[in-house]
């Protein structure tokens, strides 16, 4: 169910000021033709239809456009298969179909093998350290170019926070009960499942519950609680394993089409930023402020079997993701670029985070 908690804030008002007397540049300022006019743009997703926070973070991205803009830019949301499948949404944005989607860069390691590293890969950065690498780390930059050829323009737009590991039908107590486990977990993780001896499925969120009621699958990795919750995992599997090594915070993207882009008066342009940069923060916020609530659900009302995943198989999982980040990216000069630059920037917000982050969490408690 849908919480309708949009409320036009002062922030926006504070957009629209920003938007209206930043300092456009003469290139960039809007023409007499295009001051006025109205623009209606499609934003398609590799979500069901309303579906919680994502889903909803895109349709607030919407609002807050049409807001800002004084309903110069209307933005009409489709859901995964309304207009195009969930998984054509970075073509259909390419080639012009739609103006702009909300998706996450992995789902096109096909087509740009730095992708990965726009979303998330196992034992990679956090939202936090994302958020820093995107904004004031190059990211952005890296990001930009590798959409470059495809005349696709990506925004940071929300982030899953730490994932949980998934749901098992056994217990995982060594390495040992990795081999052979059938596990649902796409991209970079599931090659790292079977570099340890298990096998990975790709299904798509409608196939899980019933892969695993049936036993087609053992385990399967969703988001987390709030999600994992309302996909009814649950009732077909026992244990509930911590953490996510997998996607220690999944980005999602905007993205938009280059030329439509550009066609844009700046203002238009500067208000799509700026909307991208607040959902980028409230589908973090949200998924923050559920995840308890509904884990605490899941253990009580449910009662899930919470495990974490013992210390040794985390760590050969991590020399294995290694091994498999080194292979993906050697494959293409631009992700060996932009892995290069995510390990030396994870180097140094490790550094601080030691002085910072991880010194005060004990005694936040
Ligand atoms: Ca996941």
């Amino acid at each position: 169910m849908l919480k309708k908690r949009f409320a036009f804030a002062p922030w926006c008002a504070t957009i629209l000021l920003l938007a209206s007397c930043g300092g456009d540049s003469k290139q960039g300022a809007p023409s007499a033709s295009s001051v006025g006019k109205t623009y209606n743009w499609k934003l398609v997703t590799s979500w069901a239809p309303k579906f919680p926070v994502l889903g909803e973070g895109a349709e607030k991205f919407a609002q807050w456009v049409d807001s800002a803009s004084g309903g110069r830019l209307k933005i009409k949301v489709y859901g995964a298969g309304e207009l195009v499948p969930g998984l054509e949404v970075f073509n259909a944005v390419s080639a012009g179909t739609a103006e702009m989607g909300h998706s996450a860069a992995y789902y096109w390691s096909g087509k740009v093998p730095a992708a990965p590293l726009f979303a998330s890969f196992p034992f990679g950065l956090n939202a936090q350290q994302f958020n820093a690498w995107y904004y004031g780390g190059g990211g952005k930059e890296l990001w930009e170019e590798a959409y470059a050829p495809h005349g696709v323009v990506p925004f940071l737009c929300g982030n899953t926070g730490v994932q949980m590991g998934g749901w098992f039908n056994k217990e995982i107590k060594s390495l040992d009960d990795l081999k052979g486990l059938k596990m649902r977990i796409p991209g970079w993780g599931g090659k790292v499942i079977a570099k340890a001896g298990g096998s990975a499925v790709t299904l798509a969120a409608t196939e899980i519950y019933t892969s695993l009621e049936r036993g087609v699958i053992d385990a399967t990795e969703w988001i987390g609680p709030y999600h994992d919750y309302k996909l009814g995992l649950h009732k077909v599997a026992k244990y509930y394993y911590y953490p996510g090594w997998h996607e220690p915070g999944s980005a999602l993207e905007l993205i938009v089409n280059k030329k439509a882009f550009e066609s844009l008066p700046s203002d238009l342009q500067e208000i799509i930023r700026t909307a991208a940069a607040r959902a980028n923060i409230w589908i973090l916020s949200e998924f923050e402020a559920q995840n308890n609530v509904y884990l605490q659900k899941l253990v009580s009302e449910e009662k899930v079997q919470l495990r974490e995943f013992p210390k040794d198989v985390l760590m050969e999982l991590k020399r294995l993701a290694k091994e498999v980040a080194e292979e993906e990216t050697a494959k293409d000069p631009l992700a060996k670029k932009a892995y290069e630059s995510v390990l030396a920037f994870k180097k140094n917000i490790l550094a601080w985070n030691k002085m910072s982050e991880d010194a005060i969490r004990p005694y936040l408690e």
